[in-house]
């Protein structure tokens, strides 16, 4: 049994690392996709993960396979397939730092997992299942999400969801709307940016009077058990169907803010694994303290830099909790 298994996107990232002696644009090879992330964030903490996904039969893929396994993520939900190639994105940094990514030759292997690709053992064989919203974006891998997430559902698995807003993957933003949708459906736990919660409530501002009531409307029309907005700095905001609040972030000084969407999720999800009961039935002090938890697990990964090797340990986390 795993505590917990994730799906989705795992490629490899290229991020512009100046320019060589000779003159040539130098780039840096990072393995990227949200959904390891999370996991690598849990195995840090202790938690036994696996990860459910599709590379290529190639060199790229055979590193992505090694990162999981040098991170202490089962791979054998890992399928290297001979017939596509590792999915590859160029990433762009803009002046402010923010990234947008450009993709090689699409469409790459990750998103051609099918359903059929899918081990029911993962599924059916962990406490809790993670998701994002990239591999709904096309088919055939939209379909082997969905039938992992109810298979994982069926067998009484913890549902969490990340919706991951990626415009550029979408073909009209209607139809990203609808796929984003369909992950709501499914999930218990959802971390959203408030961007995306504007986005997803139809609202135009992300200031806190709209956040405050997008949040109440998407945890009342989804049926969710727990919904967090994650506002970077300014720390996180959580809403169930009985309670709502705030809990300030962590005071760090930040190197690089990549990852640290996903750090807060596995710091969250370690402690969800770590309950006797479930987040539905949590008071608000028990939500208020694993929120606390999270947003110091997401601090930390801003102080150093990458997603993966950014984690900090749970002795981190405590040390920087007693502050
Ligand atoms: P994402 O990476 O998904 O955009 P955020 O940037 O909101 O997510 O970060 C997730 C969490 O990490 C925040 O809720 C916060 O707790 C923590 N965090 C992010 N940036 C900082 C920061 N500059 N200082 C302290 N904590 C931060």
């Amino acid at each position: 049994m795993y505590d917990a298994v994730a799906l989705g996107e795992y490629l490899i990232d290229f991020v512009p690392d100046g320019v060589s002696a000779s003159g040539e644009p130098l780039l840096e090879r990072n393995p990227g996709g949200a959904p390891v992330n999370v996991l690598a964030a849990l195995a840090k903490l202790g938690n036994k993960t696996a990860f459910i996904g599709k590379v290529g039969q190639d060199p790229f893929g055979e590193y992505l396979r090694d990162v999981l396994i040098r991170q202490g993520i089962a791979d054998k939900g890992l399928v290297l397939s001979r017939d596509a190639h590792t999915t590859m994105a160029f990433v762009h940094l803009d002046e402010l730092g923010e990234r947008s990514f450009h993709f090689a030759r699409q469409p790459g292997a990750d998103a051609l997992l099918t359903e059929a690709e899918v081990r029911l053992d993962l599924t059916s064989g962990t406490r809790l299942f993670h998701f994002g919203s990239i591999s709904l974006t096309s088919e055939p891998s939209r379909q082997a999400t969905l039938h992992a997430v109810e298979a994982a559902r069926q067998a009484g698995a913890i549902i969490s969801y990340d919706p991951n807003w990626r415009p550029s993957l979408w073909d009209t933003e209607e139809l990203g709307l609808v796929w984003m949708k369909s992950g709501l459906e499914q999930a218990h736990i959802v971390k959203v940016s408030e961007e995306e919660l504007a986005l997803l409530t139809g609202q135009s501002d992300v200031g806190m009077p709209d956040l405050v009531a997008g949040a109440e409307e998407l945890v009342l029309s989804y049926g969710l058990d727990v919904l967090l907005v994650t506002r970077g700095a300014a720390g996180t905001y959580y809403r169930t169907a009985r309670y709502a609040g705030e809990v300030a972030a962590s005071r760090v000084v930040p190197v690089d803010t990549t990852g640290a969407g996903d750090a807060f999720m596995g710091a969250f999800l370690h402690r969800v694994l770590g309950s006797q009961t479930k987040p539905a039935d949590w008071s608000e002090e028990e939500l208020h303290r694993t929120v606390a938890f999270a947003n110091a697990g997401g601090a930390l990964a801003t102080t150093r830099k990458g997603a993966i090797h950014s984690l900090g340990t749970l002795e981190e986390i405590q040390e920087l909790l007693r502050g």
